[in-house]
């Protein structure tokens, strides 16, 4: 129902409006031609004047409409009378005494009458009606597209490709950068697709399903597409959540549609994007409501047991959430086989920086290896849109080539989001955010174990008030407890800083403290760091997923939770102790960087060294896994 939004209802309202002023308007110009013709500069005379002007032989023709006369006079000039009613014209002129004979000489046309107010009360009662029902019509032409989407139950929306006629996939393996474990195992898809013939004959059992797994943006999509473009079959694509809709059944229906579509077109790929949308657990909702969701389910099931021994379909589907899907969907003969994208790493997300800068013009000064560098954690998606957003600066700035300058820029912005410039932050706004900043800056730059800083800025930035990035180290898998220590009590800087420096802390904090919290609750529960050893305490996870993970049982006792929960804030306090250190021993420091804040809002890491006097500790450290997005942004 995409094109029934609000947006589109009002925005053919409006344009109703407008062609309903221009029919108006066409309408009023109307009425002042007829009405301009019918008060055309005439002379009215008096029948007796007309029986005069005929008895002189003046007259040249009457035309007779309704209870007007119209008279042309020999002289060409025009005039009208009113007639008498009920009697006749010649009667009447007689009476007025024009003579018989003169009056036989006048030709005398009779014409039916034009009642114009008859016509105008039709219009008048007509018009808001066509207007009216011009307006339901255009109305109705648009939510027709929606409706009958949602009534034509059982055809899909799927995407076909590489079919005749269609758009040809033409995506190879060789436009995925990296993955080459999954590729080399999505090889034998591919070889299967392209010579079923060759398998089937050795009755060998192919896969019919094989889930994608992966964090959003590493390639599910595009190394499905790439399977069909490496097999050169008919790829048959559709989301998980397109199959819900507004009825229980079309769903299930459009799943029949749709794998008997893929059976005309064997041998051939169908692609299931998101089928987390409709392959969780059943049962594990809150509540009724999941009708839809299981009957479509089951009919994916039961076209996937269906498929005879020498179907040639391979079902792709991908989901970021395979711990939630129904176990039914994994079981042998379905989605028996799993592949996993990972992140890239750096050498793939250089890779993945070259084809997504294909066909962009790059000016010589642009390192593709630094930005590879500096974007650990970046999803391939996210690289993609890098590019992008760097074009599109370059673009704004209206250059013709794409320079370093941009890239780095890009980084931040799908870091951070954009810029909010025009956020007019109060002096005491901005004081706040440079304590705050310089907290993180300061407590990074002093403590062991982490990474030197790149850049401060007080520049509101999506959801920020300001940011510091550090340098991120490339992701390795292993990071010890003194890490962690650190990370924690750099993301406490900024609240310890406003709280030493105003005496209380402010909101800008929140984000921070969720940060280091989660921190703390993993090294506790799932990393064995603190003193109640080496086990992993399982149950009670971050997010809820529509009652899945909220009935699972904690593996461990009351007692222990209370004593988890000290631990966790023992360490949250370790943490503070060491920022507070920090921060009051180089509380001059502090007041330098923020002094140097506001007055450039933006410190790049050679200013920023030269006010703290020192090169960051960035000897000091050692290999360590960043946590979430590469470079660390602290609010
Ligand atoms: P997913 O389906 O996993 O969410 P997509 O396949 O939709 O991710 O990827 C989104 C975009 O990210 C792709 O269109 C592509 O431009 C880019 N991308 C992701 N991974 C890669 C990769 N390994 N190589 C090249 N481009 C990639
Ligand atoms: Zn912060």
């Amino acid at each position: 129902m995409k094109n029934f939004s609000k947006k589109s209802l009002k925005k053919s309202f409006s344009k109703n409006i407008i062609s309903f002023v221009l029919l108006l308007f066409a309408v009023v110009l109307l009425f002042a031609l007829v009405a301009s013709e019918s008060f055309r500069e005439v002379e009215e005379i008096t029948l007796n004047r007309l029986a005069r002007e005929i008895n002189r032989e003046n007259v040249e023709k009457i035309e007779v409409v309704g209870s007007t006369i119209n008279i042309v006079f020999d002289d060409e000039t025009l005039g009208m009378a009113k007639r008498e009613p009920d009697i006749s014209l010649f009667e009447s002129l007689r009476n007025w005494g024009a003579e018989e004979s003169k009056i036989r000489d006048v030709e005398i046309n009779y014409e039916e009458e034009q009642d114009w107010s008859f016509m105008l009360t039709l219009l008048i009662i007509a018009l808001p009606l066509v207007i009216l029902l011009y307006i339901f019509r255009s109305m109705f032409k648009q939510a027709k597209g929606g409706a009958m989407q949602a009534l034509d139950f059982s055809k899909t929306r799927a995407r076909v490709f590489g079919e005749e006629g269609s758009p040809k996939a033409g995506i190879t393996f060789n436009d995925v950068a990296g993955q080459e474990e999954a590729k080399e195992e999505l090889k034998e898809i591919v070889e299967f697709l392209k010579n079923p013939k060759r398998f089937l004959g050795l009755g060998a059992r192919i896969p019919k399903g094989v889930l994608l797994t992966g964090s959003p943006g590493t390639g599910k999509t595009l190394m499905a597409r790439a399977v069909a473009g490496e097999a050169n079959v008919p790829f048959f694509e559709i989301s998980g959540s397109e199959f819900i809709e507004l009825f229980v059944g079309v769903g299930s229906g459009r799943v029949r549609d749709l794998f008997s579509k893929a059976k005309k077109k064997q041998p051939c790929i169908v692609y299931i994007d998101e089928l987390d949308a409709i392959g969780r657990a059943r049962g594990a909702g809150l509540g009724g409501g999941h009708d839809e969701r299981e009957q479509t389910l089951n009919q994916i099931l039961s076209e996937m047991d269906g498929f005879a021994q020498d179907s040639k379909i391979v079902v792709l589907a991908s989901t970021n959430r395979p711990d939630v899907l129904d176990p039914a969907l994994l079981r042998p003969g379905r989605f028996d086989r799993k592949i996993i994208l990972n992140l890239p790493d750096k050498k793939a997300r250089k890779n993945i920086l070259k084809l997504n800068v294909k066909g962009k013009p790059l000016s010589t000064s642009v390192k593709l290896q630094e930005i590879a560098e500096r974007t650990p954690g970046f999803s391939g998606a996210d690289i993609a849109n890098l590019a992008n957003e760097a074009a599109l600066l370059a673009a704004r700035k209206k250059k013709k080539k794409i320079s370093q300058k941009e890239l780095l820029e890009a980084i931040e912005k799908v870091l951070l989001g954009p810029e909010r410039k025009s956020y007019a932050m109060s002096k005491k706004e901005k004081e706040l955010s440079a304590y705050h900043e310089a907290g993180h800056a300061i407590v990074s730059s002093f403590l062991p174990d982490t990474e030197p800083v790149r850049k401060i800025s007080i520049v509101a930035r999506g959801q920020t008030g300001g940011y510091t990035i550090k340098i991120p180290s490339e992701e390795t898998k292993i990071k010890r407890k003194s890490e962690f220590l650190s990370e924690m009590a750099v993301l406490l800087g900024g609240y310890i800083a406003e709280k030493e420096v105003f005496g209380e802390v402010s909101t800008g904090a929140a984000n921070d403290l969720e940060r280091a919290s989660a921190y703390a609750r993993k090294l506790v529960k799932e990393f064995g760091m603190s003193s109640l050893g080496p086990i992993h305490f399982k149950g009670e996870k971050g997010h809820v997923f529509l009652g899945k993970e909220m009935g699972e049982e904690k593996n461990y006792s009351e007692d222990t939770a209370a004593k988890i929960d000290k631990e966790i804030s023992s360490f949250i306090n370790e943490a503070a102790q060491k920022a507070e250190k920090v921060v009051k021993e180089k509380r001059d420091l502090i007041e330098k960087v923020v002094k140097e804040l506001l007055e450039k809002e933006t410190l790049e890491r050679d200013t920023y060294e030269n006010i703290i006097g020192k090169k960051s500790s960035s000897e000091s450290k050692s290999p360590k896994k960043k946590e979430s997005k590469g470079e660390k942004k602290k609010k």
